[in-house]
C-alpha cells in the first residue's frame, strides 16, 4: 500500500476501510542472515538500509517491548547538522541530507519541519566560539548565519534579551535545523523494513549471544533461541547491558534524560531555540505544545523517568529565558536512558567477535542521527567496512586515547568538557 494525497481522499470518501496494518507480526524463524538487537529509530534504520541497500531481506530486527517504546519515541525531536569536530561534522551533514528525502524515500509523513535552529550566546567568548561553529558547519557544506542581538530579537522577540545573569549577545541561526515527528519517524522505517522482507519481532528480549571459537552464532531470547549469521547491537540506553551477554565492557555510562510538554497553546515558537548556557531547548509541536528539555539527571539510571531537582532546574531554565512560558500548564513529563560516551561522540564498529557490530554511545543526540546511523550501520555489516561518513566512530579509540571526539557539552560529565 502506498500512500498518497489520493489515497487519503479517497478513503475519506469510503470510509477509511481500505487501510492496512503498517508492518506484519511474524513468528520467529530459527535462522536469519542477520539479527537486529533493539527496534529502535536505529535498529529499524539499520534494517531498512540492508534490505534496499544491500540486498539482504532474510533479517529481524528483535525488540523486547513494542516499536517506537524507546527513545526514539521519547525525544524532543531536534534534527540539525551543526557539530563541530571531523568526524561528527561530515556524519551529521549526511545524516540531514537523509533527512531531507527521507518522506520521499519511506513514501511516509514523518513531519520533518526545517523551521530553523537558534543556538543563543550570551558573552563575547561564546560568540566567539559559535562563529568558530558556524565556520566549521559552512566549510562542510551546511549553513550558518550569526546574528547580533537585533537579528536575534526579529525572530525570537518574546526573549528576555536583558537578564541580569545571560544578557542576550546573539545567536547561531541554522535554517535547515528544525524538528520530525519522532514516532513518525519509527513507524517510517518499520513499514520500509517491512515491506522488503524484514521480520519485526515486537515483545522478543534478547537475553544471551551465542559465541563460539570467536565468532557470533546467534541469540537467545524469551521466544527461543534464534540462529543468526551476523549480530547487531542497537540498544542504546541498555548498550551496556547487552553488550555484556558477549562478554564487552563499553565506555558508556546511561544517564536519564527528561522532557516536558505544556498544553496546546496558539502559535508562538516558530523556530528551535536552543539556550546552552541555562541548558535548555524548545520547540512548539504541531498539536500546539511547547516541548522542552534540559540537561541529563545527573546519576547513571535505567529508569525511564527522571527526578524532581532536574525538574525544578528546567522550569527555572525556560523562566529566565522567555518568562511567559510560566503562564502555561505542563501536561507530561517522561524520561529516557541515555547512551552517553566520555567524548560525547557515538561508536559503530566492528566488536572484537566475528560477526557481532555494535552502535551506540548517541548520548542526547541519537534522533537527529537515525538515517544516517542506520545508513552507515548496515554498510558496516554488509561489507565489513566502515562507511565514509563514520570512519572515526571507533571503539578502540576510548583504549588507546587516539582519535577522541570531545564534542564540547555532549559527554557524560559535560561539566569537564
Ligand atoms: C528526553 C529526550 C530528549 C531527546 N532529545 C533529542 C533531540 O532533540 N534530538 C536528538 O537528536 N536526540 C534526542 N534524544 C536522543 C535520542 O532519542 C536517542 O539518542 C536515540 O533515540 C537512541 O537511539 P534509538 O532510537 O535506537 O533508541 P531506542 O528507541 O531506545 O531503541 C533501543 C531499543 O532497544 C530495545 N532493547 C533494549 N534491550 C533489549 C534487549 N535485550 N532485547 C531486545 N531489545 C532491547 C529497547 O526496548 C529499545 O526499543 C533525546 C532523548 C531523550 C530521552
Amino acid at each position: 500500500m502506498r500512500f498518497s494525497g489520493w489515497k487519503v481522499l479517497s478513503e475519506g470518501l469510503t470510509g477509511n476501510r481500505g487501510w492496512s496494518p503498517h508492518w506484519r507480526e511474524p513468528e520467529p524463524r530459527q535462522d536469519y542472515d542477520v539479527v537486529i538487537i533493539g527496534g529502535g529509530g536505529h535498529g529499524l534504520s539499520t534494517a531498512y538500509y540492508l534490505a534496499k541497500e544491500h540486498g539482504l531481506t532474510n533479517i529481524a530486527v528483535l525488540e523486547k517491548n513494542y516499536i517506537g517504546g524507546g527513545n526514539v519515541g521519547r525525544n524532543t525531536t531536534i534534527v540539525r547538522a551543526n557539530y563541530f569536530l571531523p568526524g561528527n561534522s561530515e556524519f551529521y551533514s549526511h545524516a540531514l541530507k537523509l533527512w531531507e528525502g527521507l518522506e520521499e524515500d519511506l513514501n511516509y509523513n514523518v513531519m520533518h519541519s526545517q523551521r530553523g535552529l537558534i543556538n543563543l550566546f550570551h558573552s563575547d567568548g561564546q560568540r566567539d566560539a559559535f562563529a568558530r561553529r558556524g565556520n566549521a558547519m559552512i566549510n562542510q557544506g551546511d549553513d550558518a548565519e550569526l546574528l547580533d542581538r537585533e537579528g536575534v530579537r526579529q525572530y525570537l522577540p518574546y526573549l528576555d534579551f536583558d537578564n541580569g545573569r545571560f544578557p542576550i549577545y546573539g545567536g547561531l541561526l541554522h535554517r535547515r535545523g528544525g524538528t520530525a515527528r519522532h514516532d513518525a519517524v519509527a513507524w517510517g522505517y518499520a513499514r520500509g523494513a517491512d515491506q522488503r522482507g524484514v521480520h519485526l519481532i515486537q515483545n522478543c528480549e534478547v537475553t544471551g549471544i551465542d559465541i563460539e571459537n570467536g565468532r557470533v552464532r546467534g541469540v537467545q531470547t524469551t521466544r527461543g533461541a534464534i540462529r543468526a549469521r551476523k549480530v547487531g547491537i542497537v540498544v542504546a540506553g541498555r548498550s551496556g547491558q547487552v553488550a555484556a551477554m558477549a562478554g564487552l565492557r563499553l565506555p558508556i555510562e546511561s544517564h536519564v534524560l527528561q522532557a516536558f510538554v505544556t498544553e496546546g497553546l496558539k502559535p508562538v515558537i516558530d523556530h528551535v531555540v536552543s539556550f546552552g548556557m541555562g541548558h535548555f531547548y524548545i520547540s512548539q509541536s504541531d498539536k500546539g505544545g511547547l516541548v522542552f528539555g534540559g540537561d541529563l539527571d545527573f546519576y547513571a539510571s535505567y529508569a525511564q523517568r527522571g527526578n524532581l531537582p532536574m525538574v525544578e532546574h528546567v522550569m527555572e531554565a525556560g523562566m529566565t529565558l522567555m518568562p511567559m512560558i510560566g503562564k502555561a500548564r505542563v501536561l507530561r513529563s517522561w524520561g529516557g536512558i541515555m547512551d552517553m560516551t566520555p567524548d560525547g561522540s557515538p561508536i559503530i564498529d566492528k566488536t572484537g567477535v566475528d560477526g557481532l557490530y555494535i552502535d551506540c554511545g548517541w548520548c542526547y543526540g541519537g534522533f537527529k542521527a537515525v538515517p544516517a546511523s542506520g545508513h552507515c550501520f548496515a554498510h558496516l555489516i554488509a561489507t565489513d567496512r566502515p562507511h565514509g561518513a563514520a570512519t572515526r566512530f571507533r571503539l578502540d579509540r576510548f583504549r588507546t586515547g587516539h582519535g577522541l571526539m570531545d564534542e564540547e557539552g555532549t559527554g557524560a560529565q559535560h561539566n569537564l568538557h
